[in-house]
């Protein structure tokens, strides 16, 4: 019940923005967000890499609509993969994750003559923001595959490249998007990060995207990018055919429970399923995946993901846990003691308003943090014997 009420504000516009002129609306949000810049999120990372620590980092947004916003978002990355790289205390243990709807997924053909212009001749010309502007979008490209603008410039055939699954597929949805124009705008951040040998992680959004995700994914793998790697969701009834299919391509995944509102057409809704869903494809990628990323803080998870690995005796160096940057900080800790590889998911950016209402939507006591933080900076500040910080 909150967990739908959290899902359905992370969604809806007046409430955010009655979130983010709120007074502590940024106290609230600094938890589970690394700060706004990308010097906050480096900051964080060389913190958390200083403690043992791998970093995923993420430059919130999602749902963008317009080729400038996408465009703008790349340009982003692409300075933040710059800095990684030329951070040599950063460049081994660091990537970034990023939204395909942030780089342009949902924007439409038909918005062309709105924007005037754009597709692929708009990608890296226009938009820059937050000191991201001049940096090139080149990249070497490293080895292998063929050059981004060639493969931007392809025509976009609207077909199912990653095999759907038999039972339980998910909406395709793909009429009028300009995937061309996504291509151009991904590809310009993957060629700086395959340039710098550094990896890049499509997170997973809801079923509306699933397909054309794992469409893309695919479509670029094919292509010889080599350096990204995709999202399932246990709470999929599809998860499972979807890990079996990134096994067999060498592809490395990140398995999560999931954080949308999906149909029981398509999702596990009881917790119990969701779980031995999450323990049956965890086995599979441990025995059979690339590096996966275990991505959980269900201490049942965990349990059940290190006697897996410990009974068939996979070595730890083989596969990652993953978790929220702010969450289950003592677990994150412990495995860290314990001699485990562990990727801490750093979000930083101005967009922190629906990636906290998911963080809230999973566990409604966050909310209780959340207010406390904010009545902190409020004037009731006074009940709390302190002044605020
Ligand atoms: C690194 C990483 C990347 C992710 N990427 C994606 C993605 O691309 N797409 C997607 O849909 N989802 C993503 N998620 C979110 C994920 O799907 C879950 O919503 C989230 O991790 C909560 O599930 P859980 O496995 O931790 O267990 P749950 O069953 O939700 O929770 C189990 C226990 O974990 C602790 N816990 C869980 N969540 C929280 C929280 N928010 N605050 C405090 N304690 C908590 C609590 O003790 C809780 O009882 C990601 C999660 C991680 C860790």
């Amino acid at each position: 019940m909150l967990r739908d009420f959290f899902i359905f504000l992370s969604d809806n516009a007046f409430a955010r923005r009655l979130s983010l002129t709120a007074p502590g609306a940024r106290t609230m949000s600094r938890r589970f967000v690394a700060g706004e810049t990308i010097d906050d999120g480096l900051n964080a990372a060389r913190d958390l890499v200083a403690s043992g620590f791998f970093v995923s980092l993420d430059y919130l947004g999602e749902s963008v609509r317009t080729r400038a916003e996408a465009v703008a978002a790349a340009d982003t990355y692409i300075t933040l993969l710059e800095r990684i790289a030329s951070d040599p205390d950063l460049r081994e243990k660091v990537n970034v994750s990023l939204k395909l709807t942030q780089m342009g997924q949902d924007v439409r053909l038909s918005q062309r003559e709105h924007e005037g212009g754009g597709g692929v001749d708009g990608v890296g010309r226009g938009g820059s923001r937050g000191g991201s502007s001049g940096v090139s979008s080149g990249g070497s490209g490293g080895g292998g595959g063929a050059s981004g603008a060639a493969i931007a410039a392809e025509n976009s055939a609207s077909r199912s490249l990653w095999p759907r699954p038999p039972k339980h597929a998910t909406p395709e949805n793909r009429s009028d998007w300009d995937e061309e124009f996504l291509r151009g705008n991904v590809i310009r951040v993957l060629d700086v990060a395959r340039g710098h040998d550094l990896f890049v992680r499509f997170d997973m959004e809801g079923t509306p995207h699933t397909q054309r995700t794992l469409d893309f994914f695919r479509y670029l793998w094919e292509k010889g990018y080599r350096n990204t790697g995709i999202v399932l969701q246990s709470y999929l009834r599809r998860s499972e055919h979807d890990a079996t299919e990134a096994n067999l391509l060498g592809a490395r995944v990140r398995l999560c429970k999931g954080a949308y509102n999906e149909p029981e057409e398509h999702a596990f809704q009881p917790k119990a399923e969701v779980d031995r869903n999450f323990i049956d494809i965890m086995k599979r990628l441990l025995s059979d995946g690339n590096y996966p990323g275990i991505a959980t803080h269900d201490p049942a998870m965990l349990r059940a993901t290190r006697e897996y690995s410990a009974g068939h005796e996979l070595p730890p160096s083989g596969w990652e846990f993953q978790m929220l940057y702010g969450i289950a900080r003592d677990l994150q800790n412990q495995l860290i003691t314990e001699g485990y590889n562990l990727r801490v998911y750093v979000p930083f950016g101005e967009a922190w308003y629906p990636y906290l209402m998911r963080r809230m939507a999973e566990r409604p006591a966050n909310a209780m943090f959340v207010v406390n933080a904010v009545l902190r900076e409020s004037p009731f500040r006074f009940l709390f014997g302190r002044k605020a910080h």
